[in-house]
């Protein structure tokens, strides 16, 4: 059963959500665009500050460096906005692939298949809304519920371990 690390499957596509899952807010309601930088830091047209989960650019990192291919599908009616933060956070370097916009996420990685030439096998999903786990699980993409805490080192490292661990099931089948 012991295997090296070198044997261990990984997915190549990592696909996150927006809202609640990389920052702590919805995009459509809780700020409001257009939003700016100031002194390096985020702001919406009323001055509040805007920011991300406080792990995330360090993980968006790590997996960037490690070789994944990394992705965002939301559902937000915000589409502008959304992308202006993306933009503004500085994570358009990370994201190969964005689907923003309403609807079933099927909807979404069905366009991530068809542009990266990935299957669903080889993806996986953070997200902090169920109904999206269980729309993406059904087409057997390996999909992780985000707590409120939103994304962590600790919760991808779960869920790359949660990964390896189905299709290494999968493939002694
Ligand atoms: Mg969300």
């Amino acid at each position: 059963m012991a295997s090296n690390s070198s044997d261990t499957p990984r997915p190549k596509l990592v696909v996150f959500d927006l809202d609640y899952t990389l920052w702590p807010f919805w995009v459509d309601t809780h700020v409001t665009p257009p939003f700016h930088k100031k002194g390096g830091d985020v702001f919406d047209s009323f001055n509040e500050k805007v920011r991300a989960f406080p792990e995330v650019p360090d993980v968006l990192q790590w997996l960037h460096g490690e070789g994944y291919i990394i992705a965002a599908a939301s559902r937000t009616g915000e589409i502008r906005g959304a992308k202006q933060l993306v933009k503004l956070f500085g994570w358009e370097k990370y994201f190969k692939y964005a689907e923003i916009y309403p609807g079933c996420k099927k909807k979404h990685f069905s366009r991530f298949r068809a542009e990266s030439g990935l299957e669903y096998s080889e993806m996986i999903f953070f997200d902090d809304e169920g109904r999206n786990i269980r729309d993406l699980k059904e087409v057997g993409v390996v999909s992780v519920l985000v707590p409120h805490s939103g994304v962590t080192r600790k919760l991808v490292e779960q869920g790359l371990a949660q990964f390896a661990k189905q299709r290494r099931v999968g493939v002694e089948k």
